[in-house]
């Protein structure tokens, strides 16, 4: 059979159900995900010396011929292999233990490698548990003599085991393996040939070829993220007409004047980059990032109003139902005075859109209720990612709506720039004014007792609390375990803490219903304390809160605590943020210490970065981006390298006309936007 990189790793001889299904574990299904599954350490043997000139402690291969190989029972009933080998400078014994099939894999006579630590006692030199390989005419080893790859592993499914499979598949040619990066960037790269850089990723002559290939697997993984993104765009500006919504000086003066507030700067920046993008026919795919409560809900609702005043409706979907009832509360009240019908739509309450000009519900609605209108503009709260499948539901006879998007989940900027590359992008950058810092303290365990203690008392005073569970998996849905966690802890406190306070709870498992029933209650002031799982995260907005205390703080990014943290200090109240975390205090304290200062999300997502790394900080495969194996967010030069090149290619060859192999690289491009 002709194996191609596609080929189900099931085809292989040695692989039956039972491997697959160890493989399966290592998310290994064909023959690519073999190729590429990535070494994380090497371990050098490729020292080869003479068994006389062997050194204890030192980390050898001896080659020689065997001469004896046999099973020693031991009196307490175990049983050890013994085997000797002999080269032309004399003769070492290796021990392995419990391995009884070893003399029938290695023979008397057989030429025999084996790798390890050299033990001495005494003169006499030994080897414990080496790693052999019997050496074969072609003379090529893979798990001895060299650097040899060492894998992530599962039960059942060791290193060996993968060299072995993966080493016949880098002989051979596979047809689909050929190059597909055009020359020139390969050149201007340095980058090695795709098959040099696989074979030299499992079996590399030197640290400096290990290296050479992740360099060239770390840029093929970017670079396609760069093209993908920088196509999507592309796309996005060619296919769509929009309606142009230009709005009057005098009503946007209206709309101004009935504000409690006077806009900031940074707000009539973005505001104006808005009205830009509105008054033309092009969608808009732009999105607003802003700190949590820098006031990006204005911004939204001019683009809302403005959308009004030429008459079409708007839609504002937002991540929670929570979400979705109090922007309606807001976006009401600033819009009170035009006469614009503001219509809630969720899971529980379904609505008549077209009696409405603005529908305000959940993400979620899309499917179930929304039908395309000939919508204006569409603003989408707290949601990074919405998909061309998703945009295609909003669309109606060719017509799309132009698109906002807003997030507060800070992000470095190189990082933007390449997973949100396909959107323009808006920055506020600056805070309302009079907002006071929230104080923010590191509570170690010893003073638990006491921060309890003070929390009483701030909240006989009349202040209210938020008290956060550790984080236990990182996944965007809350597991059971997540919810199970808030559910005891707010049992414990109400019984052994806060007997004498009232106390709510809050996670995404409640109904609807009683979501908003657990927030109206803190919000009126019913409950003083709200034990929440970590959504309330984003978005909620309760001016009477002053004191948010995290548990396990240490199990959150930095970007991520400043969201939470966030969700206090609102009103005009000093408010606190109490960070419970159980570490010692050398580790993991100082990137704490960080919170303590003044700093921006953004500032805070690049420490974190630095810090921490990417894993699962800004949450990439939560947002619907796929995990990084080879290339680092880390690597700006990297992500700027990739840009430009992808840049150059889509800027002059947008149909990858020109650019088959890469096009093929990339899968199915996007089907292009239909309206339904
Ligand atoms: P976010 O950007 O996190 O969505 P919001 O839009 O919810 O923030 O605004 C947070 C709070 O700040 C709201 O109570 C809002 O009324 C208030 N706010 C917004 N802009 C201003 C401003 N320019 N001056 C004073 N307060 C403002
Ligand atoms: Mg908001």
């Amino acid at each position: 059979m002709k194996l191609s990189l596609g080929t189900p790793i099931t085809k292989l001889r040695m692989v039956g159900p039972a491997y697959a299904a160890r493989l399966k574990k290592l998310e290994i299904e064909t023959i690519r995900d073999l190729l590429y599954h990535k070494p994380h350490r090497y371990i050098d043997y490729s020292l080869i010396t003479p068994i006389m000139r062997a050194q204890s402690g030192e980390t050898v291969t001896v080659q020689g011929a065997v001469v004896e190989s046999k099973n020693v029972y031991t009196k307490t009933g175990k049983v050890i292999q013994k085997v000797k080998l002999q080269d032309r400078s004399g003769q070492l014994e290796a021990t392995w233990f419990n391995q009884p099939f070893i003399p029938k894999t290695i023979k008397v006579g057989e030429s025999l490698n084996l790798s390890g630590e050299i033990e001495a006692t005494g003169l006499r030199k030994q080897l414990v548990s080496p790693e052999y390989e019997i050496v074969k005419e072609e003379k090529y080893t893979i798990h001895t003599g060299r650097l040899v790859p060492v894998y992530p592993e599962t039960e059942g499914l060791s290193s060996k085991w993968l060299r072995s499979r993966i080493a016949p598949l880098i002989k051979i040619i596979l047809p689909d393996l050929e190059e597909w990066l055009p020359d020139s960037i390969r050149e201007k790269e340095r980058l090695l040939h795709i098959e040099e850089a696989l074979a030299n990723l499992h079996f590399p002559e030197s640290p400096t070829s290990a290296e050479k290939a992740k360099k060239r697997l770390a840029f093929d993984e970017m670079f396609l993220l760069q093209v993908r993104t920088l196509l999507r765009k592309k796309a996005w500006q060619k296919r769509d007409v929009a309606h142009k919504i230009t709005v009057e000086p005098r009503k946007l003066n209206d709309f101004q004047k009935n504000l409690p507030f006077k806009l900031t700067d940074a707000q009539k920046r973005v505001t104006e980059e808005l009205l830009e993008d509105l008054s033309k026919d092009r969608p808009m795919n732009r999105l607003l990032l802003g700190d949590v409560g820098c006031g990006k809900t204005v911004v939204a609702a001019i683009g809302m109003y403005a959308s009004h005043t030429k008459s079409f409706p708007s839609v504002l979907m937002a991540p929670t139902e929570i979400l979705a009832h109090q922007h309606e509360k807001t976006i009401t009240g600033l819009l009170k005075p035009f006469n614009v019908k503001i219509g809630l739509c969720t899971a529980s309450r379904k609505v008549n859109l077209s009696d409405y000009d603005l529908i305000i519900g959940t993400h979620a609605l899309l499917y179930k209720t929304i039908e395309p209108q000939d919508f204006g503009l569409a603003v989408i709260d707290e949601q990074q990612r919405f998909g061309v499948e998703q945009r295609g539901r909003l669309i109606k006879k060719g017509k799309t709506p132009h698109i906002l998007t807003m997030t507060a989940t800070p992000i470095p900027r190189t990082v933007a720039l390449t997973l949100y590359g396909d959107l323009d992008l808006s920055i506020i950058d600056e805070m309302p004014p009079g907002r006071m810092k929230v104080k923010t303290w590191i509570v170690p365990p010893k003073k638990r007792e006491g921060a309890y203690q003070w929390i009483r008392e701030r909240i006989k005073n009349g202040e209210q609390a938020f008290i956060v569970c550790p984080l236990i998996e990182t996944s965007e849905h809350e597991s059971m375990l997540q919810v199970k966690a808030a559910t005891e802890e707010s049992i414990r406190l109400s019984k052994e803490i806060f007997p004498d306070l009232s106390l709510g709870l809050l996670h995404g498992r409640m109904k609807a219903k009683e979501k908003e029933e657990a927030i109206q209650k803190f919000r009126d002031h019913k409950t003083e304390i709200l034990v929440a799982t970590p959504v309330v995260e984003v978005g909620i907005d309760i001016p009477g809160a002053t004191i948010m205390m995290i548990e396990g703080a240490e199990r959150f990014g930095l970007a991520q605590l400043h969201q939470l943290r966030g969700r206090v200090g609102r009103g005009d109240k000093q408010s606190f943020c109490l960070l419970f975390t159980s570490l010692p205090k050398a580790e993991g304290f100082s990137r704490l210490k960080a919170l303590e200062m003044e700093k921006s999300g953004n500032e805070l997502a690049e420490l974190d970065l630095k810090l921490r790394g990417p894993g699962d900080i800004y949450g990439t495969r939560q947002h619907g981006f796929a995990d990084l194996k080879f290339a680092s967010w880390k690597d700006a030069a990297l992500i700027a390298a990739t840009r430009r090149h992808a840049h150059s290619i889509v800027e002059k060859d947008p149909k990858l006309k020109k650019h088959q192999k890469i096009k093929a690289k990339l899968g199915a491009i996007e089907k292009p936007i239909e309206p339904n």
